[in-house]
């Protein structure tokens, strides 16, 4: 997704986006550059400095108790391998989408990025045509030379490459594949379809790429998964597993899965009231949106029954000890 600062986005003029996503089952949001900033510093030194504000801002600054990891500068020519360098020791740890800046050629992407990786900062790139006026098209032959970490909204973010070129970089490329609400839904289907054709579902890994010009979608992860259970017929606790685990583990997150030792960051979610659905997995699979009750971050409940979600047939109670 792309933040800018605060729980605030300029894109829609919307406030309150990041609380609102909370309450549609997020606890950790992943910035793929802060790309609607209005007047963005495009000079290097600018967009450095950009890069580490954003990253200490939404450090010091959770909204709704979601961890915002945010500092993802968008590469631009000139930078070299020192850049990459003072960004990672500043504590940068992800590139904004490769593509939204001047660095559009494969080799040069791709040498920006292994410099990146060297330091440890993972890289996602832009997959297809233009978003706004004034990005450009990443072509799928750019997309296997750069070699970022992250396929970015391989079903477009919204214009998709064509469906034959997705289904190529699901095949030729070993990096994660992400699906994006933002983006073209019948590619959406056909790239989760071949990820799992290929025998590799633990690549694919769901995203909104919000906010954007189709709005800020709270309940946008939430949709993703009830469209690839429900219309591409995909095992709905398979399709939870792209949401949270595979995003873990891609991510380098300490949540996203059970485990001792690991952040107690919870979504507690039922099939929604008269959904025709005897249970959650069924109701998702039906192409419902489940009822969230209750979110925790870090152990502590940030939102009981979601004011977004419909309302969920059961919720959690707290019986004891509650904050
Ligand atoms: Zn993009």
């Amino acid at each position: 997704m792309h933040p800018v600062f605060g729980d605030w986005t300029p894109r829609q003029g919307q406030l309150g986006w990041i609380d609102s996503t909370m309450h549609g089952g997020v606890t950790t949001m992943i910035s793929a550059g802060e790309v609607h900033l209005p007047g963005r510093p495009k000079d290097i030194v600018g967009l450095k400095a950009l890069a580490i504000t954003a990253q200490r801002a939404f450090d010091n600054f959770r909204p709704g108790g979601v961890k915002v990891l945010a500092g993802a500068p968008v590469i631009e020519k000139g930078m070299v391998e020192s850049d990459f360098k003072e960004l990672a020791e500043a504590g940068v740890g992800l590139l904004g989408e490769v593509g939204l800046g001047s660095v559009k050629a494969g080799y040069e992407a791709k040498e920006m990025v292994a410099w990146a990786r060297k330091y440890g900062i993972q890289s996602t790139i832009h997959t297809g045509g233009p978003s706004i006026p004034g990005s450009g098209l990443i072509d799928k032959d750019v997309v296997l030379e750069a070699d970022a970490d992250v396929i970015g909204h391989i079903n477009g973010g919204h214009t998709s490459l064509p469906e034959a070129h997705v289904c190529e970089l699901c095949e030729k490329s070993s990096r994660a594949i992400e699906i994006v609400h933002n983006g073209n839904e019948k590619v959406a289907i056909a790239a989760a379809k071949a990820a799992l054709e290929l025998k590799c579902p633990h690549r694919v890994i769901l995203g909104t790429d919000g906010p954007a010009g189709s709005g800020v979608q709270p309940l946008g992860i939430l949709r993703m998964v009830a469209m690839l259970s429900s219309i591409a017929n995909i095992p709905a606790e398979l399709v939870f597993c792209f949401a949270t685990g595979n995003t873990a583990k891609i991510r380098k997150l300490n949540c996203g899965l059970v485990e001792v030792g690991r952040a107690a960051d919870f979504v507690f979610m039922d099939r929604a009231q008269h959904s025709p659905a005897p249970g959650l997995l069924e109701s998702v699979q039906l192409g419902d949106i489940p009822g969230v009750g209750m979110v925790m971050i870090d152990g502590i409940v940030r939102c009981g029954r979601s004011r977004n979600t419909p309302p969920a047939t059961e919720i959690p109670v707290v019986v004891s000890g509650a904050h």
